[in-house]
C-alpha cells in the first residue's frame, strides 16, 4: 500500500507527547463503544479460555450491525476492574492499544486539545514523531 502522510500540514508535526499514566483508567470508564474484529474477538476468547460463541454471547453485543464489547452499567468498559485496571490489557482491542492517537483526536488542534479533558497522558512523556502517530492512527483504521 502506497501511505501518503500529510504531516508537513499538521499541528504534530514537530511531535507531541504521550504516556499512558499508571493507575489511571479514565478512557476506560467514559462513555464510548469499543468496536471489536472477529480476529479481536478469537484472541480475546482464547485468552479467556472461552469458545467464540460464549465469549459473544456473555461479553459483546452487536450494534449498528457490528461487534463491540458491553459495557457495566455506569458505563465503564466491562473488562475494567478496579484496583486491578484491564482483565485483557494483553490482549485488548486495537482500538484501545491506539488510543488516543485516533484519526477523530488528530484531525485538528483542537480535537487534541479537548483530549487533555479526559486523557492526563497528553503533553507528558515520550515524544511521538508525525509518522509514528499516523501509523498508530493507521493501525486503528485498518485493523483486521
Ligand atoms: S486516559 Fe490516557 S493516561 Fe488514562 S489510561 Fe487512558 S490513555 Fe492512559
Amino acid at each position: 500500500m502506497n501511505i501518503k502522510f500529510k504531516s508537513g500540514r499538521k499541528f504534530y508535526s514537530a511531535g507531541v507527547k504521550f504516556e499512558c499514566q499508571k493507575d489511571c483508567t479514565k478512557c476506560c470508564e467514559i462513555e464510548g463503544t469499543v468496536w471489536l474484529t472477529e480476529n479481536e474477538a478469537n484472541e480475546i476468547a482464547n485468552d479467556l479460555g472461552l469458545a467464540l460463541q460464549d465469549f459473544k454471547k456473555k461479553f459483546t453485543k452487536i450494534v449498528e450491525n457490528k461487534l463491540t464489547l458491553l459495557e457495566k452499567e455506569n458505563e465503564h468498559c466491562i473488562f475494567l476492574e478496579q484496583g486491578e485496571g484491564c482483565l485483557i490489557h494483553e490482549v485488548k482491542p486495537m482500538q484501545c492499544q491506539t488510543y488516543p492517537f485516533w484519526n477523530v483526536n488528530i484531525e485538528t488542534e483542537k480535537d487534541w486539545e479537548e483530549i487533555k479533558n479526559i486523557c492526563v497522558g497528553v503533553g507528558l512523556g515520550k515524544v511521538y514523531t508525525a509518522d509514528e502517530i499516523e501509523m498508530i492512527a493507521l493501525k486503528n483504521e485498518t485493523k483486521k
